[in-house]
């Protein structure tokens, strides 16, 4: 796992948006599909919305420091390979 002080929590709630560059709009989304669970279980990023302009997509709940990028990088590879079996997976079954 990722040592910690080489991470970083963030939150999204306060980031701009990047459609309308707005502070303070952004909210949490509640996950529809059964993708966005995963992609929420899975990885740092969660679905968000903006209230302003209705924009929705994800956001990293989590910030990389320069020195972790060599870890998150190897951490991002398990997490697609783990997200492609899984996505293998309901292919099947779907
Ligand atoms: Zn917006």
């Amino acid at each position: 796992m990722i040592t910690q002080g080489l991470i970083f929590k963030k939150n999204p709630l306060y980031e701009k948006c990047p459609s309308c560059s707005l502070t303070g709009t952004l909210r949490k989304s509640r996950p529809r599909k059964t993708v966005e669970k995963i992609v929420r279980t899975l990885t740092p990023y969660g679905p968000y919305r903006c209230k302003k302009c209705g924009w929705r997509g994800y956001r990293s709940r989590l910030v990389l420091t320069t020195q972790s990028v060599k870890n998150g990088i190897l951490y991002l590879l398990m997490v697609a390979f783990s997200a492609f079996i899984v996505y293998q997976i309901l292919k099947r079954f779907v």
